[in-house]
């Protein structure tokens, strides 16, 4: 029967609150959904296919709103070298594959100068979806995507990550240091808790800005290089 006292009415609402913490506690579901928060959880029970599905029909962010393609990523599932950039441009948001524009031409240049293919690698973006005029990430946007990211990198398990320009190396990497400090040195991926041959990351210039400043090729060639030494000595 119902109080109509307001204090029992209270002190009955307060045992019931208590007793459905208490159960929530006894079964784990309260971790389950403070796991389900953390970037690296977010997506576990997915494979690269299945996360690409999910991604597909991604409208987690305002980015959906002027996309042509979403940009999930190319390349061998089994890649020991990932390459990680920005953002989709224009001719990737068209094409629905990363770096195929001017700067992925030259990526692709690097890549057989490394004497690999694109199809021996990983080739993926921060983000999946085009920021409009090509406008730098919002600190939101790379929060809401960075998951699909963190998620491809723990599947693929590559040896070597390499962070092209500043956005991916301060994701990769959560830092704000500069690019021009954090090229040319290997550096801990700081996104997971992989303990078993977690990646490294070796932060470099983004194509994009190559093509501004030829002068910079000489300093990303001393870092593929090092990249490559890095592989060769840490052939399975
Ligand atoms: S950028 Fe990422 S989070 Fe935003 S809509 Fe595209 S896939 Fe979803």
């Amino acid at each position: 029967m119902e109080s109509n006292d307001p204090k029992e009415e209270y002190l009955n609402l307060v045992a019931t609150v208590r007793e459905y913490v208490s159960e929530q506690l006894e079964f784990g579901l309260f971790e389950a959904e403070i796991n389900e928060s953390e970037p690296e959880q977010k997506y576990a029970d997915l494979d690269l296919s299945a996360l690409n599905d999910d991604a597909q029909s991604c409208v987690k962010c305002g980015l959906h709103e002027d996309r042509n393609s979403v940009v999930f990523g190319v390349g061998n599932p089994n890649a020991d070298l990932m390459f990680v950039g920005e953002a989709p441009g224009a001719d990737e948001d068209r094409q629905g594959e990363p770096f195929v524009g001017r700067a992925g031409k030259l990526l692709t240049d690097i890549i057989k100068a490394m004497k690999f293919t694109r199809e021996d690698v990983y080739i993926a973006n921060v983000l999946k979806c085009r920021p409009p005029g090509n406008r730098n990430p919002a600190p939101d946007e790379v929060e809401t995507c960075s998951p699909y990211l963190i998620r491809q990198i723990t599947l693929i398990q590559p040896k070597i990550i390499v962070a092209l320009g500043s956005f991916a190396a301060k994701m990769l990497l959560d830092t704000n240091t500069s690019i021009s400090a954090l090229r040319g040195k290997f550096h801990e991926y700081a996104l997971t808790k992989q303990s078993e041959n977690p990646p490294v990351v070796m932060p470099t210039f983004h194509p994009a800005y190559l093509l501004r400043n030829q002068s910079a090729k000489r300093e990303v060639w001393k870092d593929m290089q090092q990249v490559m030494e890095y592989l060769e000595n840490h052939k399975s």
